[in-house]
């Protein structure tokens, strides 16, 4: 029996890895893509470096970048965020690179079980894991389907979560293409982040923006390139990426309604399973285009100290 199961490889889940191996637990960590990361993704194009999801984020604390070899990698940008010179991905790819544990991937848990004192894992490809403890580090519409089994009442608090789709824009362009109106036209996109960091552009003349952009779901990727351009009024970019999220933040919800849903969901959790994520964190920054990777990796820590918890008890 493994004793603990850590369920998803995303930020989240790979923060909570990255604790369990720190404290010599044993655990296993099951991903159904062919990589770690989940929606964080640097890609580079003609000399920009891009994120496909969390590109600028809250500043992270410069000690633990330390710890995961990203020394003065953090670039602050002034207003308390900042984002990384090496990409987003440098983050996920540095906590993956520590981990010793078992790893399962392009595996994905389909129920889980309670049998006795242990859970009973069954994943999509028919392999059965038993476990003591477990971490669903999974966004809300997922964990919903795994939870039925278990926690038919957890499942369906989750399934109520609803989401609103949102297309980030990646353009990388000079800076004599961007109109002298440029920053009245901020507003109208749902966010607009912008670097010319040395190591995100191929030199000082060139701007990389990330631009959000709702109600794209009609769109093709071309359609929606354009769109982010006329609206801005950027010329001739040299790179533009799309990642079209279907479904991409929660829809707005009032803070206080969202901490009473998370509060009922935590009491109706079968003891020995967490669940963590950025459906599960605040909500009232979600409109800025900002991550809170620090809140990630928080919960990530704080479930994998509560998971080890479980078994000594
Ligand atoms: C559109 C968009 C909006 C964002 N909004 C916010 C925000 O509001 N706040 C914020 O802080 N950050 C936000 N981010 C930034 C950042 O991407 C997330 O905070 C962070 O990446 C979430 O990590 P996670 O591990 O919680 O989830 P994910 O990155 O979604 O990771 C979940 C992982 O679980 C895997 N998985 C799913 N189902 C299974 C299964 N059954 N079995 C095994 N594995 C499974 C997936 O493949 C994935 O790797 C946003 C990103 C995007 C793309």
């Amino acid at each position: 029996m493994r004793d603990i199961v850590v369920i998803g490889g995303g930020m989240s889940g790979l923060a909570a890895a990255h604790e369990l191996e720190r404290q010599g637990a044993r655990y296993t960590i099951i991903e159904v893509k062919r990589r770690f990361g989940g929606g964080i993704r640097s890609s580079q194009a003609e000399g920009f470096l891009m994120d496909s999801c969390a590109f600028v984020f809250r500043a992270l604390d410069e000690t633990r970048l330390a710890a995961l070899g990203l020394a003065g990698q953090q670039q602050a940008r002034g207003d308390g965020s900042a984002l990384l010179s090496g990409g987003s991905e440098s983050l996920t790819a540095a906590l993956a690179k520590d981990l010793r544990g078992g790893r399962l991937m392009r595996m994905a848990l389909s129920s889980i079980g309670r049998l006795g004192g242990r859970f009973s894992l069954c994943l999509e490809n028919g392999l059965m894991l038993d476990a003591r403890a477990l971490i669903l580090a999974l966004p809300a519409r997922y964990a919903a389907r795994v939870l039925y089994n278990v926690s038919p009442e957890t499942a369906g608090q989750l399934a109520d979560f609803q989401y609103e789709s949102l297309a980030r824009v990646s353009l990388g362009l000079h800076k004599n293409n961007l109109p002298a109106d440029f920053a009245s036209r901020l507003t109208n996109c749902a966010f607009v982040l912008r670097t010319d960091s040395p190591s995100r552009v191929p030199d000082s003349e060139h701007i990389l923006l990330q631009v959000g952009l709702r109600g794209a779901a009609g769109e093709d990727s071309r359609q929606i390139i354009v769109r982010a351009a006329r609206l801005l009024g950027a010329q001739k970019p040299l790179v533009a990426r799309v990642d079209h999220w279907a479904e991409a933040d929660l829809l707005p919800i009032e803070p206080a309604q969202h901490a009473e849903r998370l509060r009922a969901i935590r009491a109706s959790l079968p003891a020995g399973i967490r669940l963590i994520g950025s459906d599960y964190g605040q909500v009232d920054a979600q409109s800025s285009g900002i991550a809170r990777l620090d809140e990630r990796m928080a919960m990530g820590r704080t479930a994998a100290n509560a998971a080890l918890a479980t078994l000594r008890m």
